[in-house]
């Protein structure tokens, strides 16, 4: 039987089609349908573990998955509530599904800001982290642990403020709701345990955090290209961002001109083209990068 290296991911919601798309990215060869728990990948040795999100950083510190990729929120929160330390730990920050665990409350009441909250009860879904920041900044405020809805929490009267995920702030609006202060930023990260992989999985392993460094470096390197006045391109080499070495190449038939070609590992904004038209440069192209290996 060949060894295969199991990645644990979320099976449906917010971080589900992210992660999904990202493995796609990678070269990963799988389809999900149904309600089966093992997916298996067709062209690596790879099998997807498909579970709630809760679930992803205990089952990576206990074996059941090699891998996984989770919200920064639950991996913390779970740290912080389980009674045994927790075997997990990040690989690498992934840059997608990024949230903020915030203190909100309604626009109606007392609670303004964190100098208000003694003496007053917070709904929240996160008692770990939550109670963590209370601890930290010695605020005596009560915590009512909710599954769900915890928006609601205010206008039943069950508590004074609310510690919840918010990315737009269009669910607190919603409900009448302003965050007043961030306690945890978070984004999807993928995470190990600190168990000795066998050298087959960890062989997989690194071919894979190759891959998706790749993806997520092309994600944002731009390849740009510009005919430019052969007395600017010391001018326009230094506002070029995240490059230092374009490649100049003459131009047929035109003595003042040359093509400029360079990777810009940083986004190219619309202000950087206006700048290099400015400085006489034309035809100007920004092309997406696919995939790089470096
Ligand atoms: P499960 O059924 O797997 O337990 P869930 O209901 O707990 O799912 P989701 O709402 O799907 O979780 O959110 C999963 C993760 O996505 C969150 O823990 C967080 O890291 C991230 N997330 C939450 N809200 C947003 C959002 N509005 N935008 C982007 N990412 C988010
Ligand atoms: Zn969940």
């Amino acid at each position: 039987m060949t060894t295969r290296l199991r990645i644990a991911l979320q099976k449906k919601g917010r971080l589900a089609d992210d992660s999904f798309a990202l493995l796609k990215k990678c070269g990963l060869r799988f389809a999900i349908r149904g309600s089966g728990l093992l997916a298996r990948v067709k062209n690596m040795p790879i099998d997807l573990l498909l579970v709630r999100d809760d679930d992803i950083p205990s089952f990576v510190a206990n074996g059941a998955s090699d891998i996984g990729i989770v919200g920064e929120n639950v991996l913390v929160e779970e740290q912080l509530t389980h009674t045994n330390k927790l075997d997990a730990e990040i690989i690498m920050r992934l840059g997608f599904s990024r949230c903020k665990l915030c203190l909100a409350s309604s626009e109606k009441s007392n609670v303004k800001d964190t100098q208000s909250l003694d003496g007053t009860r917070i709904a929240t879904t996160y008692p770990g982290v939550l109670g963590r920041y209370l601890k930290d900044n010695n605020i005596k405020a009560k915590s009512v642990e909710m599954k769900g809805a915890v928006e609601l929490a205010p206008s039943i009267g069950i508590a004074d403020s609310i510690c919840d995920l918010v990315s737009s702030g269009a669910t607190l609006e919603a409900n009448g709701l302003k965050a007043f202060k961030t306690i945890l930023e978070s984004e999807a990260v993928l995470i190990n345990s600190t168990r000795t992989l066998d050298p087959i999985k960890k062989d997989i392993l690194d071919k894979l955090i190759n891959r998706i460094d790749g993806v997520l470096k092309s994600s944002e390197t731009k390849y740009i290209m510009m005919n430019a006045p052969k007395n600017k391109i010391d001018a326009i080499t230094a506002i070029l961002p995240g490059s230092d070495a374009p490649t100049i190449i003459p131009l047929a038939g035109n003595d003042e001109l040359v093509a400029m070609q360079a990777v810009c590992t940083e986004n190219v904004f619309w202000e950087t083209l206006e700048e290099l038209k400015g400085l006489g440069a034309r035809a100007i192209l920004v092309l997406p990068i696919e995939k790089m290996m470096s």
